[in-house]
């Protein structure tokens, strides 16, 4: 069995029930195989990147520990998100389920079918502010620096935190 690794899990949809969505997701998260569910984060509404004339999106950051090598994790969530019935008919399009690999341990992976830190959602408030809720105070993301001065940072005005 492979060591262990911790993992952070970003989770939105913006259709057919978000909320349900990434509520079933994070049960399905915490069934993988080798895997565990450490925590999650609240659930946050924030508008979508891209496209306007789309719905809201609500975002989680789940944090697992897992014994799957990078690219297993990948396809188990590649299945979850089909599962879901993923719809997506555009780039930065409405979606029923996304699920990006955030972060796999401390380290960098760049392969055609994986890059981690994730590229985009790295930088974006609605990774950044669930990340910083279940995340060590001071975890590094690798090539971006310390996650609590991109949170500092980050742009707060289309994103809240639900109750
Ligand atoms: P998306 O539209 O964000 O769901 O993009 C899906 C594509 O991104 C898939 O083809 C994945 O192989 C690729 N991808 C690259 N890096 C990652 C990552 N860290 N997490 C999830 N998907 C990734």
């Amino acid at each position: 069995m492979n060591d262990r690794v911790s993992v952070y899990i970003g989770l939105g949809s913006n259709l057919q029930n978000p909320k349900r969505q990434v509520e079933t997701a994070l049960e399905e998260l915490a069934q993988l195989p080798d895997t565990s569910l450490l925590d999650h984060s609240s659930l946050y509404r924030s508008r979508p990147v891209g496209p306007q004339d789309q719905d809201d999106f609500i975002n989680a950051v789940a944090h697992l520990s897992t014994a799957l090598a990078a690219d297993s994790l990948l396809d188990a969530l590649q299945q979850l998100e089909q599962q879901h019935h993923r719809v997506r008919e555009r780039r930065w399009g409405p979606r029923s389920l996304d699920l990006d690999l955030l972060l796999y341990g401390a380290r960098t992976l760049d392969t055609p079918r994986l890059k981690v830190p994730h590229p985009e959602s790295a930088k974006r408030s609605f990774v950044l502010l669930p990340l910083h809720e279940v995340a060590p105070t001071d975890l590094r993301i690798p090539g971006l620096g310390l996650l609590q001065t991109l949170v500092t940072g980050t742009e707060r005005s289309d994103i809240e935190r639900l109750a």
